[in-house]
């Protein structure tokens, strides 16, 4: 077991500094350098061509596509645009990387010298600051067969699949985050929401982390207060959820104080971060002078990003999640407060997808923030991997818009869509859950509960009309809660 100090004893004697190294891969049609589709899944080594997988003579062209997005990135990042910029090649070897070298950028990046503002829980802004934004390559993936938790020591054979490989990423690297202190964790896991939803709102990419689309690689170290110089740094590779960002550093934070502060020596190494538990372990020592061998591609010509071409893109930025979510809080009719927590359960687009289904702003905040975010917690997931969708949402809620059911009901209609029972409709069907209105069983119902309690009755009778709770109770009991209470009322008026 790794030793431990407590979190709140572990910021209190030192100050926390984060890097993060953040990979997007962009949606475009086809990969970064040749013509084979840009697309998740699919058998193992289909979407692959002779360059996809660097085979003698094959040669890369740029995609243009994949260019105009890194720059709408590195505009919305408050970045500068390089005039001009080139690839080089990172030589390593690894069997997800076929030609041994990746095509990336060094230090040429296409976007550098930005910044985000970062809106943390209780509405502070937090400024982090962007080094560089560059453009590269994604590798393809190993499958290790035979090893603990699918990892290659212990494995006896592994698979590789190249699907992935040449996928066009965006590489976003931060300057040291300073001065977060015992924030640290949260800036992180909203600084990466943040870039989620940019990329998103510029429509380059799905960002969906649990896809891989969008990865984080989080640099922590320590150091005794603000003023001393930087501590050594380790860095917990591909954590891909925003909770994991969290406690992978939070764990680091309090592993680190603990060596720390009983004489030990930080080890500058990557990390692996475990969602079962929210610890890290070691993974191999990174010095930081690793020699790549960077040297420019010489298959490609260097990108001239003419100024006409950045000032249009700049001109035709779409709406940014911050100006968005200002506009989105007045047509919602939200408080300040119903908004930021809104924002905070990460809930702004699926509550704007069921409004957009037909559910109103104050309906379907209250089924996300409300049924549903209980349940994602419950299960340690984002209310998006929830088996729902908006549009199943904003139907249970015109089933009760249309009096067909109740709010009680509609919650039991709901654990069975999430059962994967079907779409609410036919999940009240199957159930038998719809509110009985029909006089038939209703009446029977009504005349029994009056015959069973006498004295309720004469109450009702000498004018306490507030006793008649007492016998839509029992008609609730013996129709399972389906009745329809209003018109219970009206029956049991009429018969007094
Ligand atoms: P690497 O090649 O190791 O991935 P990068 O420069 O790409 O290095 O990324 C390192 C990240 O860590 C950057 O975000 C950088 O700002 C950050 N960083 C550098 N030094 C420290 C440190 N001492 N503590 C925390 N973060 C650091
Ligand atoms: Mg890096």
């Amino acid at each position: 077991m790794t030793k431990l100090m407590k979190y709140s004893e572990a910021v209190k004697k030192f100050d926390p500094v984060l890097g993060l190294e953040v990979h997007v891969e962009l949606g475009t049609a086809t990969k970064m350098f040749d013509a084979a589709p840009n697309e998740f899944g699919g058998d193992p080594n289909t979407y692959i061509t002779p360059t996809s997988i660097g085979l003698p003579g094959s040669l890369p062209t740029t995609n243009r596509t994949a260019v105009e997005y890194a720059i709408k990135i590195g505009l919305a990042l408050n970045c500068q645009i390089a005039q001009t910029c080139r690839f080089a090649r990172k030589n390593y070897f690894y069997p997800d990387l076929a030609k041994a070298y990746q095509i990336s950028q060094s230090d040429e990046p296409i976007a550098f010298d930005g910044y985000v503002d970062v809106e943390l829980d209780d509405g502070e802004i937090f400024r982090v600051n962007i080094e560089r934004a560059h453009m590269e390559e994604d590798a393809g993936k190993n499958t290790h067969i035979g090893g603990e938790d699918g990892r290659i020591h212990g494995a006896t054979y592994s698979l590789v699949d190249y699907n992935r490989s040449g996928v066009p990423l965006i590489e976003i690297v931060t300057r040291p985050i300073e001065g977060a202190g015992e924030r640290a964790p949260e800036v992180a896991a909203k600084y990466v929401q943040t870039l989620r939803d940019i990329v998103r709102a510029l429509g380059v990419s799905e960002a969906r982390m649990e896809r891989g689309n969008l990865r984080a690689d989080v640099n922590v170290s320590l150091r005794d207060s603000a003023d001393s110089p930087l501590g050594t740094r380790t860095e917990t590779k591909n954590v891909n959820s925003f909770r994991g960002i969290d406690k992978a550093i939070r764990f680091e934070i309090s592993r680190q104080a603990q060596v720390l502060s009983t004489g030990g020596t930080i080890t500058q190494e990557t990390r692996h971060y475990h969602a079962e538990d929210g610890t890290t372990s070691s993974g191999r020592e990174k010095s930081d002078a690793e020699d790549y061998r960077y040297f420019p591609e010489p298959d490609l010509v260097p990108i001239v990003a003419s100024r006409e071409w950045v000032e249009e893109l700049r001109a035709n930025l779409p709406e940014l999640p911050a100006i968005r979510r200002r506009r989105l809080r007045e047509e919602w009719g939200y408080t300040d407060m119903e908004m930021r927590d809104v924002i905070n359960a990460g809930a702004v687009d699926i509550i704007e997808d069921t409004v957009k289904a037909g559910a109103s702003p104050a309906a379907a905040r209250k089924w996300w923030m409300g049924e549903l975010s209980r349940t994602a917690k419950e299960s340690d997931v984002d209310l998006e991997e929830l088996p729902i969708t908006p549009a199943q949402v904003a139907e249970l809620q015109k089933l009760v818009d249309d009096g067909k059911i109740n709010d009680k009901l509609a919650r039991q209609a709901l654990e069975g869509v999430l059962a994967g029972e079907g779409d609410p409709a036919q999940v009240v069907a199957d159930r038998g859950l719809e509110v009985v209105s029909d006089d038939g069983p209703l009446i029977e119902a009504v005349e029994a509960a009056m015959a069973d309690n006498p004295d309720v009755v004469e109450k009702i009778r000498g004018g306490k009309m507030g006793a008649v709770g007492a016998l839509i109770g029992p008609v609730m009991k013996a129709t399972r809660g389906q009745a329809d209470a209003k018109r219970v009322r009206e029956l049991i008026l009429e018969r007094i």
